[in-house]
């Protein structure tokens, strides 16, 4: 996915593909059937949004009889980690451990989870570091390492 940049996912289209993942094959009647009202989506819209997945190559059609079974071969836990890692190089490394604070913070977690994340944490402790250097271009972060250079109104990286 990462290499083509087309295949992004709309949030739209994420709706449609929590159904193909839940249900493995669906027609595009069943997925307005289970959209149609929640989404407010008319039959059409559930069909362009199929035939978009379909040029992105998300999803995939086949026939049966005389209806497509559209279905797909990309794992929702595979994609759904795409996102978040997607979302996360996004932002300055230094700012990377406040957000998986706040991930922790203000989401519901098992003790399994917990047990988890704490083993995971024990972990990283191994190759932890003092501070974090911010790699980001100078001009697109606050970082203070970057502050002398906005001063010197210069974007010079050593
Ligand atoms: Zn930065």
């Amino acid at each position: 996915m990462e290499e083509n940049s087309n295949c992004h996912i709309t949030g739209a289209e994420w709706e449609i593909m929590r159904v193909v993942w839940a249900n493995e094959e669906v027609t595009s009647k069943f997925v307005s059937e289970v959209l149609g009202e929640k989404m407010n989506w008319k039959h059409a819209t559930v069909k362009t949004l199929l035939n978009r997945l379909l040029e992105k190559e998300v999803l995939k059609k086949r026939e049966k009889g005389n209806k497509y079974i559209y279905y797909t071969e990309y794992k929702e836990q595979e994609i759904a980690k795409q996102y978040v890692m997607e979302t996360f190089n996004r932002i300055c490394r230094t700012k990377v451990g406040n957000m998986i604070t706040e991930l922790i913070e203000n989401n519901v977690l098992s003790f399994k989870d917990l047990e988890n994340i704490s083993k995971a944490v024990e972990e990283k402790r191994k190759t932890a570091v003092e501070k974090i250097p911010c790699d980001c271009l100078p001009g697109q972060c606050n970082c203070p390492e970057h502050q002398h250079e906005k001063k010197k109104g210069k974007c010079c990286s050593e």
